[in-house]
């Protein structure tokens, strides 16, 4: 089948709430590399009383919020947590950063209270004392350069089991101390990386892109792009944070 008869939707989850750090440029940059491609994309907002058919989408995004917005959000999405349970069992693909990501797991404990979850993966989330801010770099999978970002976060999230989405190079990741960042489980990416994360990461955006096609349309090879410019950015940063670590091959 030909990319140009090919339609993706994107569902951007309570872009007022969860709206952090530019995330929504993680919609802009899915949306043109589709475009570039001529796969035809677009963006539905869904915000509070909205009805979200999750049939219809092939990419779900969830940003980063507050620990009060995520409240708001998680009470919410409570009422659509089958239908979203069913949508990521049956590999629909959702990219979710921070406190999108925590909003995954089973429960977000924090001073004022415990904020439950989804309870869509295994994974939890405490407060810490202070927050992990600052650039980050990581070694996954989903990339063969370096990914590349920026984290601010109070709650440490702990894995119980579920893969991480990448090796931590610089930074401080899920917990500060495991050396792991976000996690993956079947078309989920979860990752405290904001900044935005897509636009600094190529690969990462054609990696969903490409999991969304596929569950639609069978086995598919996206188009390469002109990414000169994403790959000079990327380098800059890794060569900044973490150019020791990756000369030595770590
Ligand atoms: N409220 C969460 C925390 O501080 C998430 C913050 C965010 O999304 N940046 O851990």
């Amino acid at each position: 089948m030909n990319t140009t008869d090919m339609k993706l939707t994107i569902g951007h989850l309570y872009p007022e709430l969860l709206n952090l750090y530019g995330d929504r440029g993680n919609v802009v940059c899915m949306v043109k590399r589709c475009l570039w491609r001529g796969i035809r994309a677009k963006a539905v907002e869904y915000h509070i009383g909205d009805r979200i058919d999750f049939s219809k989408l092939d990419i779900v995004l969830l940003g980063g919020g507050s620990d009060r917005e995520q409240r708001i959000v998680c009470r919410e999405l409570k009422k659509v947590q089958k239908e979203f349970k069913r949508y990521v069992e049956d590999d629909g693909v959702v990219i979710a950063v921070c406190g999108g990501y925590q909003l995954l797991g089973k429960y977000y404990r924090t001073r004022e209270g415990v904020i439950e979850g989804l309870g869509l993966l295994d994974i939890y989330t405490e407060q810490g004392d202070g927050r992990l801010i600052g650039n980050i770099v990581l070694d996954s999978g989903l990339s063969d350069v370096p990914v590349v970002g920026f984290e601010n976060h109070g709650g440490r999230t702990y894995l119980c089991g579920h893969k991480p989405f990448g090796r931590v190079l610089y930074g401080s990741g899920n917990d500060g101390v495991s050396g792991y960042e976000g996690v993956i489980y079947r078309n989920v990416t979860g990752t405290y990386l904001h900044g935005p994360l897509l636009p600094k990461n190529a690969q990462v955006c054609d990696h969903l892109i490409e999991r969304a096609l596929e569950r639609r349309y069978g086995p598919i090879e996206l188009k390469e792009l002109d990414d000169r410019m994403e790959l000079a950015a990327n380098e800059y940063i890794c060569r900044r944070f973490a150019g020791k670590k990756i000369a030595a091959g770590c």
